[in-house]
């Protein structure tokens, strides 16, 4: 086997451990998969701009390309018949991450549930009927929910998406988890 040591780590290990690249000598990276990995994961820490701007982009592109959206769908839907139990997962980490979101969620449910709260037949802002929304303003009082229709809704998420981008906080899509059924 050969081996080969890693300029970073400075471990002797399998060449396999080593990415491929045809400008080194021997066709070999000079630092192993691991470190080269962890750079990686240091430099998106340090810049989270940057893997922002790319999420950003491949939103934008899934966004416009009707090809591309078809062949993703696709791939997403082999995956997850591959791998059941992923889209739990996943679900579970959005939970987990925006726990907030799920408690006002859970509460206007409930309070709908026992008639506390009623969901209007018409958006607040614009007076339209058909299918209305909650939003939440702020995940802290749960029960301050706007009722809105879904153009409105979604106008006031825009609103907030750039409103987070000037102040540059994690800049990108803020999803609000409580969609509204009639
Ligand atoms: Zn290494
Ligand atoms: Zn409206
Ligand atoms: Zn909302």
């Amino acid at each position: 086997m050969i081996c080969k040591m890693c300029t970073k780590c400075r471990l002797e290990k399998p060449i396999d451990d080593f990415h491929k690249h045809h400008r080194e000598k021997d066709g070999h990276r000079s630092t192993c998969k691991k470190c080269e990995y962890e750079y990686e994961k240091e430099r998106r820490l340090k810049n989270p701009q940057v893997q922002e701007r790319k999420n950003e982009l491949n939103r934008y592109r899934y966004r416009t390309n009707s090809e591309l959206r078809k062949k993703m769908n696709q791939q997403s839907k082999e995956y997850m018949e591959k791998h059941p139990g992923y889209k739990t997962k996943i679900n579970n980490d959005y939970r987990k991450r925006y726990p907030e979101k799920n408690t006002a969620r859970a509460s206007v449910q409930l309070a709908l549930k026992y008639k506390k709260i009623v969901r209007p037949d018409t958006c607040e802002k614009c007076g339209e009927t058909g299918r209305i929304e909650g939003h939440h303003a702020d995940y802290s009082k749960p029960l301050d929910v706007q009722w809105l229709c879904q153009k409105c809704h979604k106008a006031e998420h825009m609103k907030i998406t750039i409103q987070k981008e000037r102040e540059n906080i994690r800049p990108g899509r803020v999803r609000c988890i409580f969609g509204g059924r009639k």
